[in-house]
């Protein structure tokens, strides 16, 4: 592993961060944990942290010795000084003597002992920093150390390595014990210049920032070259001749995951599922011995929040058989929560304080043939499963390189998944109408379908934005932020639409919600109106709403936990406009496709609704139509746009809550709704 420190970034910290009060100890102190942080290899997602003794001056102006420690809730990689919370040094050090200390004692402890009481909580592992008597001290779960001390025989893999200079802890759960622990191996062997904690990570300590950083480079360099020596590939397992591909297969398995099935009640909580692949991931779920390897348990304790302890492994799909493999995958989720509710109950009996179970199904799932996926309530939860499952993978495939996995023992694993400190690290959310909900919307680089994209991500659910023009689609995507998904789409092609969905699948793992929206407007008398342009008309304004409509409920079949087609109908579709034909025709069709896809599609909880939107500025009613048709009657701009019973200008926002409405309403299906501003003769009847 190279060594990042640069000299001249160094100042540039100490520089930026002065005029805001920050000491040039503290600023440093920023800089190398961002270092370590910004390196998947060492750290993940919250894991890890790092420390500095300092001194401060409290309210008093008083100078107090201080130690500033990563705070609970911020990732190393793009720390701020702010991460970093000053607590009062000398009281946390007496609590040494203390014989036992409980978690909430402690926490409570080190937040009275803030300089800042509006600062995050010191780290779980405070107490270990503050106890021993260096000035900066830097700890990472590192993939190469894990490798080697996640072994049978792992304090004999790393004493090869690292001799006398690190002292060796066996596993215990972070907090008090821990801590105390550490400090007495610590004053047995006063000269080392870090510690190695068994199946969990390593900490390097030293009299500066670059001591302490450029020792934990040195360190993970030297596990890497002895992982480098006398290495047996894992052993290759046999797969069928055809595997299925990911958009055939995800959402089957996103179906097998979702917390409640019950479709036709409406209450299908599903997952978002991130999908992983590449050689060194096929060669792990390729293994003829996954079924051992990948079951042992966590690399290191913490990762086990956010993966849970083993990830569910489901059969290789054979593409010829894929009908059989959704018994299977069934059958491996039911096994799955069967496991985690006796891993439970054996385990909660054997805790001193009894816990409340947590949903049991997986967090990751293992495709031998295809790769991985991630499971989480948001892409973003599903991501980071993800990023620790690869990290694991890494770990685990090192592991069986050199020897054999083993990881600590299962009740070890329970301590830290039913740990309040740690459940307190993935916070509580009240979950918006639309949570771990994938939407679709066609036509969503402009007008109604960018409000109804926005307001869609702005009620939980990840979204698809489909347009023809991506980079229309693409800036919506980078409005809405988050990880909105922007895809080249021609609705009237149903090869475009099919590999539009395909890419959705792939990226989220299925689809819930469809908002075909995309329509394009063409006027002409009937009668004399060219056949050309009524089939033109038809092609988007019907055929591509079917094309769409046909392929969200493929994938909502596969789910089997319902889903919600909303088409943008139109005004035209019950009330013609005069030589309106070409566009109200197609358009009138399509708002009986919405009830024919209610009917038929009714028994698998499929709801079809519309949204009857008239006279929004948009891309089919532009600024300068609006300004032709106001003074062709002899109108005001803004009476023309206002020419309702509301006597209101309707905008795309309006239409986009109407769509929104219906997406949450899981009792409605084969309705209208009018957004209009009041039309009596367009009123439905
Ligand atoms: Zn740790």
């Amino acid at each position: 592993m190279q060594s990042r420190w640069s000299a001249t970034e160094v100042q540039e910290f100490v520089t930026r961060y002065a005029p805001k009060g920050v000491n040039a100890d503290l600023a440093v102190r920023t800089y190398t944990t961002r270092l370590l942080g910004s390196d998947p290899r060492l750290v993940l997602h919250g894991g890890g942290n790092t420390s500095v003794k300092t001194v401060m001056k409290d309210m008093l102006g008083e100078d107090v010795e201080v130690i500033c420690i990563k705070g609970s809730g911020w990732d190393m990689g793009s720390i701020e000084p702010a991460g970093l919370p000053a607590v009062r040094l000398e009281p946390l050090r007496k609590l040494r003597a203390l014989p036992k200390l409980s978690d909430e004692d402690m926490v409570n402890f080190q937040r009275i002992n803030l300089l800042d009481s509006s600062s995050p909580n010191p780290s779980v592992e405070t107490l270990l920093h503050a106890f021993l008597p260096h000035k900066f001290i830097d700890h990472t779960h590192s993939t190469a150390v894990l490798a080697l001390t996640d072994q049978p025989d792992g304090e004999m893999v790393v004493r090869e390595v690292y001799g006398d200079r690190v002292a060796y802890v066996p596993y215990t759960i972070p907090g008090f014990a821990l801590a105390k622990s550490v400090a007495d191996v610590f004053d047995k062997n006063p000269k080392v210049e870090g510690l190695v904690l068994l199946q969990h990570g390593i900490f390097t300590v030293g009299a500066t920032a670059e001591q302490a950083y450029s020792r934990m480079i040195e360190f993970v360099t030297l596990a890497e070259d002895r992982l480098g020596r006398q290495r047996k590939p894992l052993a290759k397992g046999t797969l069928p001749a055809k595997i299925a591909s990911v958009p055939e297969i995800a959402p089957i398995l996103r179906g097998a995951v979702a917390l409640e099935k019950n479709a036709m009640a409406g209450s299908a909580k599903r997952q978002i599922l991130d999908f992983r692949t590449n050689s060194k991931i096929l060669d792990y779920v390729n293994g003829a011995e996954l079924a051992r390897y990948s079951q042992q348990g966590v690399v290191t304790p913490d990762h086990t929040i956010r993966t849970k302890n083993w990830p569910m492994i489901v059969p290789a799909p054979d593409a010829g058989k894929l009908g059989e493999w959704v018994g299977e995958v069934r059958a491996a989720a039911d096994a799955f929560v069967a496991r985690y509710h006796d891993y439970f109950a054996r385990n909660n009996a054997k805790s001193p304080v009894k816990k409340k179970e947590l949903d049991p199904l997986p967090r990751v799932i293992l495709v031998p043939g295809v790769g991985m996926f991630g499971i989480g309530a948001t892409a973003k939860d599903a991501a980071i499963a993800a990023d620790i499952a690869e990290n694991a993978i890494a770990v685990i495939a090192d592991a069986e390189a050199i020897g054999q996995y083993k990881c600590i023992s299962e009740y070890d694993m329970f301590e830290v998944e039913y740990w309040s400190l740690e459940q307190a690290k993935l916070g509580k959310s009240n979950e918006k109408s639309l949570a771990r909900q994938v939407a679709v919307v066609t036509g969503g680089g402009s007008g109604i379908g960018a409000a109804t994209a926005k307001a869609m991500a702005g009620q939980g659910a990840e979204v698809a934005i489909l347009d023809r023009d991506l980079d229309a689609a693409k800036a919506v995507a980078k409005k809405i932020g988050g990880k909105a998904l922007a895809v080249a789409c021609d609705v009237t092609d149903p090869a475009s639409v099919k590999a539009a969905f395909d890419q959705v699948v792939a990226a989220f793992g299925g689809v819930d919600i469809v908002v075909s929206n995309a329509g394009a407007a063409w006027q002409g008398t009937i009668g004399t109106v060219d056949d050309e342009i009524l089939r033109k008309s038809f092609e988007l304004n019907f055929w591509a709403h079917q094309s769409v409509a046909q392929n969200a409920v493929r994938i909502m079949q596969a789910q089997g936990t319902y889903g919600c087609l909303l088409f943008n109908t139109s005004k035209q579709a019950v009330n013609p406009g005069k030589d309106f034909g070409p566009y109200g025709l197609p358009k009138a069709a399509t708002l009986f496709l919405v009830k024919q896809y209610a009917l038929d599609h009714g028994k698998d909880g499929i709801r079809a609704n519309a949204v009857n939107a008239d006279r929004i500025r948009t891309g089919l009613l532009t600024d300068d139509m609006v300004a032709a048709r106001s003074k062709a009657r002899g109108l005001s701009e803004a009476d023309y746009m206002a020419g309702n019973l509301l006597k209101r200008e309707v905008t795309a926002d309006d239409v986009a809550d109407a769509f929104v409405y219906l997406a949450t309403a899981t009792k409605t299906t084969a309705a209208v709704v009018t957004v209009d501003g009041g039309n009596i003769e367009a009123s439905l009847r």
